[in-house]
C-alpha cells in the first residue's frame, strides 16, 4: 500500500519550510534523519513531567523516570528482537558501540580482525585501535566494482586466525546491502566474533538479531528519527558477561571499596554515568513511529524513490552512479566535470540539500579513484516529487557548472 505523504509530512514540522526561497527537498539522511512530532513529544514530555536521573531514586520522579527508560529498553529489545532486554546498552550511537566493543576484546599478536572495504570509518578506526594495542593484524575484504563486496575474497580471509569480523549491512556510501545472514554464517564457521553495523539497516530493514546470528549489532538512534547522543549495542549475553567491563564509574558497579570493586549485571554493566535518559525514551517513540508505519512500507516506498532517481539521473549526461543497482537508502553519483562540492552548493540554493566529499568511506573512495560523490538519502517522508526536484536541480546546476 502506498504511504500517505501528506500526513507522514505533517508529522515532521522541519520539512514544511523553505531554503533560500524553495521548498526543503531533504535528502540526506544517511547523515541523519529529521524527528516526527512523536519523538519531539516524547522527548519534551519527559523533561515537562518526569525528568529526574534514573534507578536508586526513593521518590517518584526517580521512580517515573527509572520506569520510562527502562521501557525504552523493552521497545527496542523488542524491535530487534533480542532474547533479553538486558542484552540491550544504550550507548551514544553507532560510534560509541563500536568502540565499546573494539576496547574490550583482548587480542594477541598473529590473531586477525576482519573489515569490508565498504566500512566507515567508525568501523575502521576502533578495530585499528585495537590491532595497534594488541599486535593483530587487520584485513580487509575487498570490494568488486559494482559496489558489492567479494563474497569469494571474503571467504579466502576467514581462517582460525580471524578473533574479530566486522561490516555493515548497509553502505552508507553506496546504499550496498550486504548478504549478511550468509556472512555472519560464514564468519561465525570460522570461530570469529561478528559485530553487525547497522546504522544504515536500522532505517530500512527489519532486524531480528537472534536470526542474524552476529555476536554484536550497532546502531544509532538519530538515523531512525530519534535524537542525536542515542544509540544502541545489542551483545549476546553469553559473549558480554564473559567480556570486561569498559568504561568505570557510577551505575556500572555492585560494589565499591578501595581494595577491590565488583561490576554490576548487564546492561548496567556497560552503562557508566547518567545516561541519555530523554535519548532513549524518544529512540522508543521513534521505534514505535515506525512500527506505526511498518518498516517494509517504509522499505518499499524508500525503494521506488531511489529507483525514480537512478533512473532520472542517469538519464542526464555523464552521470555515473556507484553501487549496485539493488541499493537501499543512498545514492551515489558523480558527474563527469563537475566538482561534487560545487554540485552540492548550487543544488543547495534551489533548497536540495545532499551530501558530498567521501562520507566517512576514505579508504573506499580511494579503491575507486575518486575524493567523493554526491549522495541523496531517503527516507519515509521523501516524495517523488522531491525526486524530480532533485533531478531537475542537479540538471540545472550540472548546466551551470560546464
Ligand atoms: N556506520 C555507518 C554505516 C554510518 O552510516 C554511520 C553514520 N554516518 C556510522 C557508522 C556512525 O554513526 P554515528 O556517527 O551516529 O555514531
Amino acid at each position: 500500500m502506498a504511504l500517505d505523504s501528506v500526513t507522514i509530512r505533517a508529522e515532521f514540522p522541519i520539512l514544511a519550510q523553505e531554503v533560500n526561497g524553495r521548498p526543503l527537498v531533504y535528502l540526506d539522511n544517511a547523515a541523519t534523519t529529521q524527528k516526527p512530532l512523536a519523538v519531539l513529544d516524547a522527548s519534551r514530555r519527559y523533561y515537562e513531567e518526569i525528568n529526574a536521573n534514573i534507578h536508586r531514586g526513593t521518590h517518584h520522579l526517580a521512580r517515573a523516570a527509572t520506569s520510562a527508560h527502562e521501557a525504552a529498553r523493552e521497545t527496542v529489545a523488542k524491535h530487534l528482537n533480542a532474547a533479553e532486554t538486558a542484552e540491550v546498552i544504550f550507548t551514544a550511537g553507532t560510534t560509541d558501540s563500536i568502540n565499546l566493543v573494539a576496547s574490550i576484546l583482548t587480542l594477541s599478536p598473529g590473531d586477525e580482525v576482519l573489515i569490508s572495504t565498504l566500512e566507515h570509518h567508525s568501523n575502521i578506526v576502533p578495530w585499528q585501535m585495537l590491532c595497534e594495542r594488541s599486535g593483530a593484524t587487520l584485513k580487509v575484504i575487498p570490494v568488486h566494482d559494482d559496489g558489492t563486496l567479494d563474497q569469494e575474497a571474503f571467504r579466502g580471509l576467514l581462517t582460525e586466525r580471524t578473533k574479530v569480523t566486522a561490516f555493515n549491512w548497509i553502505s552508507n556510501a553506496f546504499g550496498t546491502v550486504n548478504p549478511v545472514l550468509e556472512m555472519v554464517a560464514a564468519a561465525k564457521s570460522a570461530g570469529s566474533l561478528v559485530l553487525i553495523d547497522a546504522a544504515q539497516a536500522a532505517p530500512h530493514l527489519a532486524i531480528d538479531v537472534q536470526a542474524l546470528g552476529a555476536d554484536f549489532v550497532a546502531l544509532s538512534g538519530h538515523k531512525v528519527y530519534a535524537p542525536t547522543g542515542i544509540g544502541v549495542l545489542w551483545g549476546k549475553r553469553a559473549v558480554l558477561d564473559a567480556l570486561p567491563p569498559w568504561r568505570g564509574g557510577g551505575e556500572m558497579i555492585k560494589e565499591v571499596t578501595f581494595e577491590k570493586t565488583t561490576y554490576n549485571e548487564l546492561p548496567f554493566k556497560y552503562e557508566a554515568g547518567t545516561p541519555n535518559i530523554e535519548g532513549a525514551i524518544a529512540l522508543a517513540a521513534a521505534l514505535d513511529f515506525v512500527h506505526g508505519i511498518g518498516i517494509e512500507a517504509i522499505s518499499a516506498h524508500e525503494k521506488k524513490l531511489i529507483a525514480a532517481a537512478a533512473e532520472g539521473l542517469s538519464s542526464l549526461p555523464g552521470v555515473k552512479l556507484y553501487g549496485p543497482a539493488d541499493r537501499a537508502g543512498a545514492l551515489s553519483f558523480a558527474i563527469e566535470g563537475v566538482h561534487h562540492y560545487d554540485l552540492g552548493t548550487l543544488i543547495d540554493q534551489m533548497g536540495v540539500a545532499v551530501r558530498t566529499g567521501h562520507h566517512c568511506c576514505q579508504p573506499l573512495m580511494a579503491r575507486f579513484g575518486i575524493t567523493g560523490t554526491t549522495r541523496a538519502s531517503f527516507a519515509v517522508y521523501n516524495t517523488a516529487e522531491e525526486v524530480e526536484a532533485l533531478v531537475t536541480a542537479v540538471d540545472r546546476a550540472c548546466s551551470m557548472l560546464r
